[in-house]
């Protein structure tokens, strides 16, 4: 019988799963959405027929319906050989992909308080599946876990170091699974391996982070603590000066104000005042609204200024590398940030730019351009599948 690998995803008010064959080849993938409202909803996609979810759905209840859903439409014959969870916090106990145990558990647990909406979902989708498939193995992939590679120099703030000993307060980093993806599939589209390939990977969706991988090893990352710093994002500022938060107290705003501002009312939707969908964005700015072109320069204008901060940690480029909605699909926001960075040497070819993909291994840099730039759509989903495989055969 063939046997599938699982891949569960749980955000705040989401579920995606993946399955996956032992080739590593999609059989089938499925979200639900709005959960714990009234709307909630799923489907399964490619299917017309939206799956119902009772109201206030929450995600144990979105897992059962999915994979009995999966199971009616003949897209998941047998239990998974193995089930893989993204998890966005291992803290610094995790630098790779692990086997699920109640230690894990506990760990996980332990770094909820660094990832308070992400961490209990995790867990929450756990024990779900544990309660579904009771004798199957799973895995714990992490978001962080990539950027454990990061020195001292890179992950430490500038203050009292007891902050760091006594509370773990340092720079993360985030999208790791990402990021690793795109060091691989770098390497193999430049016919060099992960080991002697140097990139700076821009992950460009809703949230948004830039890495510097030095041979395959990431080595500076852009999110910190928190999702919350760096670029600018769908709805997150990014980076502010650490001054705004004592100035915002001073005006009247409690902590909770000034924490669900910067994580969900600032970033492309804070600016525009519109909307944090950079396709809807780029369409207001092309009928003359101000504010979201002002997003949208704003946006690309702190992206590059990061690509050059990130050239500091490198010795030497092989490219630079695009991915996420983003980065996958907006033209406009690539040609506006490469053109801030003509004096490094970037020149992104505007053929190409529009119509990648339509040429070789997704590059778009012109000929004159002293580095590679490559728009690759990343694979969280197989990521997470193979180090599952992995991790389950050498069990
Ligand atoms: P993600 O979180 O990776 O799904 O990315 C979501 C972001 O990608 C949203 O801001 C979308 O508007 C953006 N996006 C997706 N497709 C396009 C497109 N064709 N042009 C511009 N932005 C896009």
């Amino acid at each position: 019988m063939k046997q599938s690998i699982l891949v569960v995803n749980c955000g705040s008010s989401s579920l995606k799963l993946a399955l996956f064959d032992e080739r590593s080849e999609k059989i089938a993938s499925a979200v639900a959405q709005r959960l714990n409202e009234q709307d909630a909803f799923a489907r399964i996609d490619g299917d017309n027929h939206t799956v119902e979810l009772p109201a206030n759905a929450n995600h144990k209840q979105a897992l059962q319906t999915l994979v009995s859903a999966l199971r009616d439409r003949q897209l998941m014959a047998s239990a998974p050989l193995c089930i893989g969870h993204r998890v966005v916090h291992g803290g610094e106990t995790f630098r790779e992909a692990v086997l699920i145990d109640s230690d894990v558990i506990e760990t996980i647990n332990d770094c909820a308080g660094l990832a308070p909406l992400h961490n209990p979902v995790a867990l929450a989708g756990i024990e779900a599946t544990r309660e579904q498939f009771p004798d199957i193995p799973q895995i714990a992939a992490f978001d962080t876990a990539y950027h454990q590679t990061l020195a001292p120099r890179a992950y430490l703030y500038a203050l009292p170091e007891a902050y760091y000993r006594d509370w773990s307060v340092r720079r993360y980093g985030f999208h790791g699974i990402s990021h690793f993806f795109m060091a691989n599939e770098a390497a193999r589209r430049l016919g060099k391996t992960p080991a002697t390939t140097s990139i700076i990977s821009a992950h460009l969706g809703n949230g948004c982070s830039i890495t510097a991988i030095k041979d395959g090893l990431s080595v500076d990352t852009s999110m910190g603590l928190t999702p919350l710093e760096g670029l600018v994002m769908g709805t997150r500022s990014g980076d502010v000066d650490p001054g705004l938060f004592g100035y915002l107290a001073s005006r009247g705003m409690t902590l909770n104000e000034i924490h669900e501002v910067l994580n969900h009312k600032s970033g492309l939707l804070g600016i525009s005042g519109q909307t944090n969908d950079m396709r809807s964005l780029c369409e207001l700015a092309d009928h003359g609204h101000e504010p979201s072109a002002l997003a949208i320069e704003i946006f690309c204008f702190r992206l590059a200024k990061y690509v050059g901060a990130m050239m500091a940690s490198l010795s030497h480029l092989d490219a630079l590398v695009l991915t996420g909605g983003i980065g996958e699909n907006s033209s406009r926001v690539r040609e506006k940030t490469l053109s801030h960075l003509k004096l490094l040497g970037f020149h992104i070819d505007a053929d190409m730019n529009e119509h990648h993909g339509c040429y070789s291994d997704g590059r778009i840099e012109h000929a004159d351009s002293r580095f590679p730039i490559l728009v690759i759509p990343t694979n969280e989903e197989l990521v997470i599948a193979r180090e599952a495989a992995r991790l389950v055969a050498n069990s």
